[in-house]
Formats: structure tokens, C-alpha cells, sequence
């Protein structure tokens, strides 16, 4: 390596550490994300000119040329055109081809060298499975592929993984190419059958963890160069992956092997205990002079707001409230919706401010304050079952507590149950009244209800 060349590894990872780091505040992620890819250009650019080995420049630039144009012109737009709902299939696309990436890296190095040291079997084995596994997740989210489970399946599963294991520290002592294939495409196989059976609406959580084994693959190929920046990278993406992964299941109240076991969510059946009784209905001439006469309106988006793509009208709401002189804040549940910060993400493409974002535990605070909490497609996160059933499958689960508050509307379509399957207390409490409908065309009722009363 020339002198200038460490330091644009450090440059790079130093980027990369600054770059996570500001992701963690939706104020500052879009500049993370800048200073992170800026680093990793720097990294690219670095290795493609300074790099030397024996003396020798790297040598086919043209090859690597067109693969740069290629990747970064297919990247761009894939990024620019990808709806906001199509997130998480379009991140489990970019993080099989990561997978892919590692595993190819592995098996490349073993024809150089002949060797299938530790890193190259490990980044093989990990990396065909994220990238088998992230294809079929991407399958699935984009409605391609139904979820196939059957009897024995996991049994199936165990007994795959045993064997690659088994075959890895095999390949250990016998260096043999075939073997090297072998094990690829057994690993490719395994990441298509660990995938297959989990519930569509549980993908989030298997992604985010198909995302930590592709950095641990990508690490692997990081120890096999000598190369810093790749190291930080994988790490840092392996870390993140898996403590997003242990996050959300705390949100869901669920384990890891519950997840992958597929027993919850994606239209299982599930235990609760009994509930119901009579419900009140609110009218929308009601509900507008409620909301326009309150002082503090609190209102809790859920996943039904992102499905009906409410966010844009919603806010249109809540600045109107404000010319009235309400104060409106948004409750977040760290698990509202479908991915992780999805409704950070939604509101925040609706240009809603990052200072009305409560998160649950200063949400929570403020209810006793508020006068009215506006429900917005949301359930399973304000479902008082997951503080006082303890035979419900969401107990244990954080909730928004959002019956504290004064008074309680919940906008949804129908009394049907939310992803957890299960009915909710809430709607049949005292203080409840229920807005059926469409929550865009409610929330534009609305609208039009508040500025014709005046
Ligand atoms: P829920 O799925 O619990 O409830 C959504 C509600 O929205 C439904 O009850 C539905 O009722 C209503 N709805 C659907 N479409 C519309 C519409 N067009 N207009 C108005 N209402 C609508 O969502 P929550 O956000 O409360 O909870 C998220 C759930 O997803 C949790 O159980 C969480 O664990 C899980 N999850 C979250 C992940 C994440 O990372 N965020 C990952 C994996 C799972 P109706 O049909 O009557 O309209």
C-alpha cells in the first residue's frame, strides 16, 4: 500500500462510523447517508488507483469500469423510482446482491489461492445464504412468492445446517474445489428454505437479520485482503443488522426463534383472551368539532394510515388544527407499521416536522395531558391487552397508552383485528368512540368538516 492509501481507509471507515451514527436521528440521516457513501467512493477510488501489488497497478480497468457504471446507474435508479411501501423489498434486493458479492469474493479467492481457510468458507457459506435468502424475502414482500411451510420443515432446516457445518470443517482439512461448490449451493438451498415458511408480515424482522449476515460475509472478505475499510463495514453492518433484529423482536415482545418459527402474525391463528361489548360511533361532524375545539390533539399513526397513503392529508390536518390553535404532536410506536421507522419515514415524506414526533415513552407522558388522541390505522400498538391479559400474545409488548388521554378516536374501516390477530379493549372502553372509514378519505371528510364550520 502507497501512504495515502491507509488514509483513505480511514477516511472511509471513520465515514462510515459518523455516517450510522447520524442515521439514528431522522434530522441528520440523509447527510449520514451522504457522508457514508462519500467515504465509500473515497475507499473505491483509493483501492482502483493507489492500491499495488508487487509494484503493479490493478490492472483491467475497463472490466472494472463498466461494472461501476452498471451498478451505479441500475443503484440510482431503483433508488429514485422505489415507493415508500416498496422499501423493505427493494433493501432486501441490494442486501442479497451484498450476499451474493461476499460468497462470490470467497470462492474466487479459494481458485487463486487454493486455500479454504476459515474467512473464505465462512464468507461463502453466509453469503449464499443471505443472498438465496434475501431473493426469496424479496419474493415474498413483492407478492411473487407465497409462503410454503410444511410438516417437518424445520426439522428439514436443522438437519441442512448440521451437515454444512459439518461439511465446512470437512473442506477445512480437505481443500477439495468440488466441495467448495457443494457447500455454495447446499447454503443457497438452505437460505430458500429458511426464508420459505415465515410470515409475510414477519419479513422486516428477517431481513434486518439476512442484512447482519451479509456484513459478518462481508467482514469475512474485509480479513481475507488485509482490507480496513471492508472490515469496518461488514462489522459495523453485522452489528447494526443484528441489533436492529433484537430491537424489533423486544418491540413485538417476541423471540428471535418465535420470528423464525413463523407461529405469529401473517394470518396465524392466535390465543386472547375474550373481549368485546358495545362500541360508540362517532359522526364526522362530531369528531371535527371535537378535534377543532380541543387544545392538545395527539395523533397515533399505524400501519393502516401507510397502506391508505394518509400522510400527505394527515398533515394537511394537522396544520389546519394548528391554525386554530391546537397544538397537534404524533405518537411513534417503535414498531407502527410494517418496517422499522415506518412511520418516521412516512411523515417525514409528507414534510411533517421532526419536533411533533413523540417517541412512545415521552408520548406516553404526555397523555394525561391530551384531549383528544386521533387513531389513525393503528392497533396492535395501542392495545391495552398487552399490559393487563397475560394469556394475550402481544403481552409484555410496549404499547402506547394512549387511554389516558381525555377522550379516544380510532379511525379504521371495520372492527376486524390488526396484525397480531387479535381484538382490542380499546375500541369498547368509555372514553373510545370509533370513526369508520378509509383513513385518507376521512381524514380529506374531515378537513372539509373544519373549514366549512369555520
Ligand atoms: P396493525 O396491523 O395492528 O393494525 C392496523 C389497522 O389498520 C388494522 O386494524 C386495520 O383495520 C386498519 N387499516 C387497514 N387499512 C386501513 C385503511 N385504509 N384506513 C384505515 N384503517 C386501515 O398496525 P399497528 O401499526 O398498530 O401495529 C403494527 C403491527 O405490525 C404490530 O403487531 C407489530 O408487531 C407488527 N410488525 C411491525 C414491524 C415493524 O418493523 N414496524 C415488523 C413486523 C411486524 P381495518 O381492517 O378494520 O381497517
Amino acid at each position: 500500500m502507497t501512504g495515502l492509501l491507509p488514509l483513505c481507509y480511514i477516511l472511509g471507515s471513520v465515514s462510515f462510523i459518523m455516517g450510522l451514527k447520524m442515521m439514528s436521528h431522522p434530522a441528520t440521516a440523509r447527510r449520514g447517508n451522504g457522508i457514508a457513501a462519500a467515504g465509500m467512493a473515497l475507499a473505491i477510488l483509493g483501492t482502483l488507483f493507489l492500491y499495488r501489488q508487487q509494484g503493479q497497478h490493478l490492472r483491467h480497468y475497463v472490466w472494472i469500469g463498466l461494472g461501476l457504471l452498471v451498478g451505479s446507474v441500475v443503484g440510482v435508479v431503483a433508488a429514485r423510482k422505489v415507493k415508500m411501501t416498496s422499501m423493505p423489498e427493494m433493501v432486501s434486493l441490494f442486501n442479497g446482491m451484498g450476499g451474493a458479492c461476499a460468497a462470490l469474493i470467497s470462492i474466487s479467492e479459494f481458485r487463486h489461492q487454493g486455500v479454504a481457510g476459515p474467512f473464505v468458507l465462512a464468507g461463502m457459506f453466509i453469503g449464499s445464504i443471505s443472498f438465496s435468502g434475501s431473493m426469496i424475502a424479496w419474493g415474498k414482500l413483492s407478492g411473487h412468492i407465497k409462503d410454503v411451510a410444511f410438516k417437518g420443515q424445520h426439522f428439514l432446516n436443522n438437519g441442512l445446517l448440521a451437515l454444512l457445518l459439518a461439511a465446512c470443517i470437512y473442506e477445512g482439512f480437505a481443500q477439495n474445489l468440488l466441495m467448495v461448490y457443494l457447500i455454495a449451493g447446499v447454503a443457497l438451498v438452505y437460505g430458500v428454505l429458511f426464508v420459505m415458511p415465515i410470515g409475510g408480515a414477519d419479513m422486516p424482522v428477517v431481513i434486518s437479520l439476512l442484512n447482519s449476515f451479509t456484513g459478518v460475509a462481508a467482514a469475512c472478505g474485509g480479513f481475507l485482503y488485509h482490507n480496513p475499510v471492508m472490515l469496518t463495514g461488514g462489522i459495523l453492518v453485522g452489528s447494526a443488522g443484528t441489533i436492529l433484529t433484537i430491537l424489533m423482536c423486544k418491540a413485538m415482545n417476541r423471540s428471535l426463534l418465535n420470528v423464525l418459527l413463523g407461529s405469529f402474525g401473517g394470518g396465524a391463528s392466535v390465543q386472547g383472551g375474550p373481549v368485546g361489548g358495545a362500541y360508540k360511533e362517532l359522526s364526522l361532524s362530531d369528531a371535527s368539532v371535537v378535534l377543532a375545539y380541543a387544545r392538545e390533539v395527539m395523533i397515533v399513526p399505524g400501519y393502516g394510515l401507510a397502506v391508505a397513503q394518509a400522510q400527505h392529508v394527515c398533515h394537511e390536518l394537522e396544520k389546519l388544527l394548528e391554525s386554530k390553535g391546537v397544538n397537534v404532536q404524533y405518537a411513534i410506536h417503535p414498531v407502527a407499521g410494517r418496517m422499522p421507522g415506518h412511520m418516521n419515514v412516512l411523515l417525514a415524506e409528507a414534510d411533517v416536522s421532526y419536533d411533533k414526533l413523540l417517541e412512545m415513552e415521552r408520548a406516553n407522558d404526555a397523555f394525561p395531558n391530551t384531549d383528544v388522541v386521533l387513531v389513525l390505522g393503528a392497533n396492535d400498538v395501542v392495545n391495552p391487552a398487552a399490559q393487563t391479559d397475560p394469556s394475550s400474545p402481544i403481552y409484555g409488548m410496549p404499547i402506547l397508552e394512549v387511554e389516558k388521554a381525555k377522550l379516544v378516536v380510532v379511525n379504521k374501516r371495520s372492527m376486524k383485528p390488526g396484525y397480531a390477530g387479535i381484538e382490542n379493549q380499546l375500541f369498547f372502553q368509555p372514553k373510545t368512540s370509533m370513526l369508520f372509514g378509509d383513513a385518507k378519505s376521512v381524514l380529506q371528510q374531515l378537513i372539509a368538516s373544519i373549514k366549512e364550520n369555520g
